[in-house]
């Protein structure tokens, strides 16, 4: 605070020296760069500020997005209430039901099947004589 201060009245002394090789009067000139500086850096921050806060709501819809992704519709394991959980694959999940209150773990099991073809309709509908 003290240091931004202190340049501030450098370089408006700066400024107003310089300046009375235009006869311009010194204090009228430390005065005006005084006040020009403080006014540039208020629009800076208040930009700055901006700028932030509109980066921070993109990351957020992000993460809200990501956490859309992983998502799941599961029933409780005591009364069958459906509940929406997040799903994680990095720790033990497990979730309260909204119902009940009662605590239920998802165990994720992955496994694998063979790839379905859509059925040859054509075939269904000479076979079945249509
Ligand atoms: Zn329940």
């Amino acid at each position: 605070m003290l240091k931004s201060i202190a340049i501030t009245a450098a370089v408006s002394v700066g400024v107003a020296a310089f300046l009375t090789n235009f006869n311009i009067v010194f204090w009228t000139s430390v005065v005006f760069a005084t006040i020009i500086q403080v006014a540039a850096w208020n629009i800076f921050t208040y930009y700055n500020n901006a700028k932030l806060a509109v980066e921070a709501r993109t990351i957020d819809d992000k993460l809200i997005e990501e956490l859309g992704k992983q998502q799941t519709q599961l029933p409780c394991a005591y009364c069958d209430a459906t509940n929406t959980v997040d799903i994680r694959l990095d720790q033990p999940v497990d979730f309260e039901c909204t119902d009940c209150k009662k605590t239920s773990a998802v165990y994720i099991d992955i496994e694998t099947a063979q790839k379905t073809e859509p059925i040859n309709t054509q075939l269904q509908e000479i076979l079945h004589g249509e």
